[in-house]
């Protein structure tokens, strides 16, 4: 039963009333290249984070919210092509190790002609890969979860405090 609990409290839930609260979540920029996951049921409900790719494959979204902010906030990741990538490597995220199909440069248009890249896995699995890496060394996730959730609050605080300079 305690580890019911401690799992519970350091999980993030959050819900998505409709289909406009989700596209309100992401930023005009990012607005425009939305492409939304088909049949999906209102109200969305969410542990930890919501994660999605489009089926050509460019564009991944990422949905995040902090008990402390009054809404989610969602972001578009750009995939770098192919041949500008590294032959895989360790996700920054969640330190899984992956050849370039599951780890890449995921980048983030800050403005038209600024954006910022991450070396994190594609498909953004991360807590699923640290709970399953967890689970097979008998580590204790909390704390790898937590660093996840630093990471992602940093992203998002990175996003709203861009200023072209
Ligand atoms: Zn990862």
């Amino acid at each position: 039963m305690l580890s019911q609990i401690s799992k519970f409290n350091r999980e993030i839930l959050f819900s998505i009333e409709s289909e406009e609260d989700l596209v309100k979540a992401f930023r005009s920029r990012d607005q425009k290249k939305l492409v939304l996951p088909e049949n999906l049921q209102y109200p969305l409900n969410v542990r930890s984070y919501f994660t999605w790719k489009e089926s050509s494959g460019v564009y991944t979204y990422l949905i995040f919210k902090r008990p402390n902010w009054d809404l989610p906030r969602g972001v578009a990741f750009k995939r770098t092509p192919p041949s500008a990538e590294p032959t895989g490597g360790l996700c920054n995220w969640c330190h899984a190790y992956g050849t370039s199909d599951q780890i890449g440069l995921l980048s983030v248009a800050m403005s038209a002609e600024v954006s910022s890249s991450y070396l994190i896995c594609q498909d953004l699995t991360c807590i699923e890969k640290i709970e399953e890496e967890c689970a097979r060394s008998g580590k204790d996730p909390e704390k790898y979860i937590e660093e996840l959730y630093r990471k992602m609050t940093k992203l998002f605080e990175n996003i709203s405090s861009y200023k072209p300079t």
